[in-house]
């Protein structure tokens, strides 16, 4: 068993030397347990926080521990009455080649009926975040502007999707230039915008004459600033992620919270935070309705897949630098 592990807490931007590879012998499934191998591994953002000891909404990976992930993987000995040899299942079992599992949280898959690594991007977690924070907190209307950060990754990209199948005018915002030609081309933006140039601000201006209803905020950092004055009377803001600060030792500059404040009264904003397994509920719905739109094209999508579990550390350090060119995912097997 291949597997990657937390080797020190990084300070700041995470190095490869954050990781160690390390082999171990297989564990056989005991009575009531499985032994999977993992055949896809989902690199996601919220691994960087998992590698700090901080308190979040969420336990951290214990150093010398096994980095967490979820995982498309296949049953390779079954002791459990749930599952037989060749299932193949969505787990969250980590950067790992082999793990044992008790069944617990495991759903099988279809092969047949979607590729099965769309169970971790379009129509997994990302998805569902897209989906749910979009609908409940953001709550489009036809013809509000819609504004997503990240636009080309397996959030924004699904989130622009849907706020145009609700009639909205979606306006992407990507990092370069073939990412952005991406996301008016292929995936049918009304609009994309650079970050990275000088005259982002103005750009973002020029793509949102109306203003901005909806600002589904993936990133924080540089484009926040360039956002928030956009902001409508009324805007909603899902807080879905700030990537731009995963990897920030302490805050830095000085205190805006006052005209914040100031302007969420002002402008009757609302600005609300989620973590998607809050809308858990939702998740039949949005599994029903995303096939549909996959199939009838409405939604596109195109995942980053990089071949062999040694490379997930260079892979991750290029996701939080935006190197990934959508849905990030690590082949381990075939
Ligand atoms: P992506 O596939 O979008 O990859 C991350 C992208 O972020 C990069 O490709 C890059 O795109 C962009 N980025 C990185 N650093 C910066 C920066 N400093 N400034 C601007 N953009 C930057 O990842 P996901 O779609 O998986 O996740 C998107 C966001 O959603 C993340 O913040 C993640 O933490 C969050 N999330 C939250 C969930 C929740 O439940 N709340 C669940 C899932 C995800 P570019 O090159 O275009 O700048």
């Amino acid at each position: 068993n291949t597997r990657i592990v937390l080797a020190a807490r990084p300070q700041g931007r995470p190095k490869p030397g954050d990781f160690r590879i390390e082999t171990v012998d297989v564990v056989q499934p005991g009575e009531g347990e499985l032994l999977l191998q993992i055949l896809y591994l989902s690199l996601d953002p919220y691994m960087r926080g998992r590698m700090n000891a901080t308190k979040s909404y969420a336990k951290p990976v214990d150093v010398d521990g096994v980095m967490e992930g979820g995982t498309v993987a296949r049953v390779v000995r079954s002791r459990h009455a749930g599952f037989v040899e060749g299932d193949i299942v969505l787990s969250h079992s980590g950067w790992q080649s082999f793990a044992l599992s008790d069944g617990v949280g495991l759903r099988k898959l279809d092969p047949a009926a979607a590729s099965v690594t769309t169970a971790l991007g379009v129509l997994g977690m990302p998805g569902f975040t897209a989906y749910a924070g979009l609908l409940t907190i953001g709550q489009p209307k036809p013809g509000e502007t819609v504004v997503v950060a990240a636009a080309r990754g397996a959030v924004g990209s699904a989130v622009g999707q849907i706020a145009r199948i609700k009639g909205a005018r979606a306006v992407g915002i990507a990092g370069g230039t073939n990412k952005c030609a991406f996301v008016r081309n292929e995936l049918g933006f009304d609009a994309v915008v650079d970050h990275r140039p000088d005259d982002f601000a103005e750009q973002l201006k020029t793509a949102c004459p109306d203003g901005i209803d909806i600002y589904f905020e993936n990133v924080g950092g540089h484009v926040w600033d360039v956002v928030f004055p956009l902001l409508n009377e009324f805007a909603r803001v899902p807080v879905c992620g700030l990537i731009a600060q995963y990897n920030a030792i302490a805050d830095a500059g000085v205190d805006r919270l006052p005209t914040l404040m100031q302007q969420v009264l002002h402008r009757s904003l609302t600005i609300r935070g989620f973590i998607q397994r809050e809308f858990v509920d939702q998740r039949p719905a949005f599994y029903r309705e995303m096939v549909d739109w996959i199939a009838s094209g409405r939604v596109r999508y195109r995942e980053d897949v990089v071949d062999g579990i040694e490379k997930a550390p260079q892979a991750f350090l290029g996701l939080l630098e935006g190197r990934n060119f959508g849905k990030l995912i690590v082949r381990i097997a075939e």
